[in-house]
C-alpha cells in the first residue's frame, strides 16, 4: 500500500498530514455497494468519521446516503453531493436552529431521540409549514462489547428512547400533526468486531418492529445503525462486509417490508487514511527511548482519548529494530501514540506512518496549543 514510490512522493509535503489512498477507498465502496445492493439494503455514510470534502464527494458519488449528527453536517453533506432525501439526522441534542435547517434542506428523516425532542420538532415543523419525517431512535439495551467509552446501546446511556417508553410514544405520535412517522432507528456502538451483538440487535429490532406492527404500523423503515469495526492490528485486512450484511439478512424478520438501512462510518474510511509525521527528536529516557513526532493528539486524538491502538510504521528506515515510545509535542502526558513500539532504527527526519487513521482522525483534529490543523494529501494527486 505505502510502497517506496508513494513514500518518495510524500517526502516533500509539509508534515503532519493525512495521506488518503483513494484507490483503496473506492475498492471498499465498491464492495459495500455490491454487498448492500444484493440484499436491497440502503447505506448511509456516518459523516462524523471523516468530513473531508474529497472523501465526501467520493462516497456520495457511489450513491450512498449521509448520516449526520449536526446541522453543519447536514449542510456540508448537501454541499458535497448527497441528495437531501438521502440525508438522515441523528443526535440527542438537536438545537431549534439545526432542526429548522434540516427541515429547509428537505432531509429524509430525523432520527429522534426523546419525547421532548419529538414535541419540539413537531412545533418547529408546524411553524415552518412542513411535515417532519421522523424515525424513533430506540435504545435497544444491547451490550456492544467494545470500548466502554464508545458503547451507546445500553439502558444506562443518554442515547435513544427506552423500551419502556414505547407505550407513551405510540399514544403520542398520532396527536402530533406535523410529524410523519417513518421508521425505527437503532445504533449499538462503534468498533464492534464480534457477531454476537449484531445478532442480539436483530432480535431486539424484530421485537420492537412487531410491537409497532401490531399497532398498525406495518410499513416502518428499519435503520440498524453502524459500528462495524476494523482490524487496527492488521491495517491491510478488509472488514468482513459480506458476513456483516449476511447476519442481518438471516436474522431480521422477513416480514419487514420497509427500507432496511445501515449507517457505516469507520469501516468505510478508516483503512484508507494514514497520518504521516516527521521525527523531530530522539530522546533518551530512563528506561524508554522516546521518538518525538511533529504530530500530536491535535492531529489524531483516539490514542489519547480512549487509549486506542494504531499501528505505527517507520516509512523511511530499514535499520536494526528496537523499542521506542512514540509521542507528540503537546504539553500533556497523554500525548503518546504508543509505548515500546517495535520500529527499525529511528532517527530525526524519518517519516512515521500511523495507520488506520482515515476515520475519527482528521475529523477530530483541533487547534489546541494553537497548532496548525493537519494537511491532507490524496493518492490521486500524487
Ligand atoms: C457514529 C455513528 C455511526 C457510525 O458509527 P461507526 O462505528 O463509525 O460505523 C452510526 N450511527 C450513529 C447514530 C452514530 O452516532
Amino acid at each position: 500500500m505505502l510502497n517506496k514510490e508513494i513514500i518518495a512522493g510524500l517526502k516533500n509535503h509539509r508534515t503532519p498530514f493525512y495521506y488518503y489512498d483513494m484507490d483503496l477507498l473506492r475498492r471498499i465502496l465498491d464492495i459495500v455497494r455490491t454487498e448492500s445492493k444484493e440484499r436491497n439494503y440502503k447505506v448511509h455514510y456516518a459523516v462524523k468519521a471523516n468530513f473531508n470534502p474529497v472523501i465526501m464527494k467520493t462516497i456520495s458519488g457511489y450513491g450512498f446516503g449521509a448520516d449526520c449528527v449536526s446541522g453543519n453536517e447536514v449542510a456540508h453533506s448537501a454541499e458535497n453531493g448527497f441528495a437531501p432525501d438521502d440525508i438522515v439526522f441523528a443526535g440527542v441534542g438537536k438545537s431549534d436552529e439545526e432542526i429548522e435547517l434540516a427541515l429547509n434542506t428537505g432531509i429524509s428523516c430525523f432520527n429522534c431521540e426523546s419525547v421532548p425532542e419529538l414535541l419540539v420538532i413537531n412545533d418547529i415543523a408546524g411553524r415552518t409549514g412542513r411535515k417532519a419525517p421522523v424515525a424513533l431512535r430506540i435504545n435497544p439495551n444491547v451490550e456492544a462489547h467494545t470500548l466502554k467509552h464508545i458503547t451507546t446501546g445500553t439502558e444506562e446511556n443518554k442515547f435513544g428512547i427506552r423500551l419502556n417508553e414505547l407505550g407513551e410514544i405510540a399514544e403520542l405520535i398520532p396527536t402530533l400533526k406535523n410529524i410523519s412517522f417513518k421508521g425505527l432507528h437503532f445504533h449499538i456502538g462503534s468498533q464492534i468486531t464480534e457477531t454476537g451483538p449484531y445478532r442480539n440487535l436483530c432480535t431486539r429490532v424484530n421485537e420492537v418492529w412487531e410491537w409497532f406492527s401490531e399497532r398498525g404500523y406495518e410499513n416502518l423503515n428499519v435503520n440498524v445503525g453502524g459500528g462495524l469495526g476494523i482490524n487496527y492490528e492488521e491495517p491491510d485486512t478488509m472488514p468482513p462486509f459480506r458476513e456483516y450484511f449476511e447476519i442481518f439478512a438471516s436474522h431480521l424478520d422477513s416480514r419487514i417490508r420497509g427500507e432496511i438501512s445501515f449507517e457505516l462510518g469507520r469501516s468505510l474510511t478508516a483503512m484508507c487514511g494514514t497520518l504521516i509525521s516527521r521525527v523531530l527528536y530522539i530522546k533518551e529516557g530512563v528506561s524508554e527511548k522516546f521518538v518525538i513526532l511533529d504530530a500530536g493528539f491535535t492531529d489524531l486524538l483516539r490514542p489519547a482519548l480512549y487509549q486506542a491502538y494504531h499501528k505505527i510504521e517507520n516509512l523511511t528506515s530499514e535499520g536494526e529494530r528496537g523499542k521506542y515510545t512514540v509521542a507528540g509535542p503537546i504539553c500533556e502526558s497523554t500525548d503518546t501514540f504508543g509505548r515500546f513500539v517495535d520500529l527499525p532504527l529511528t532517527q530525526r527526519g524519518d517519516l512515521i506512518g500511523i495507520r488506520s487513521a482515515g476515520a475519527y482522525g482528521e475529523s477530530m483534529a483541533s487547534r489546541y496549543n494553537l497548532r496548525n490543523l493537519p494537511g491532507a494529501v490524496f493518492s490521486d494527486s500524487l
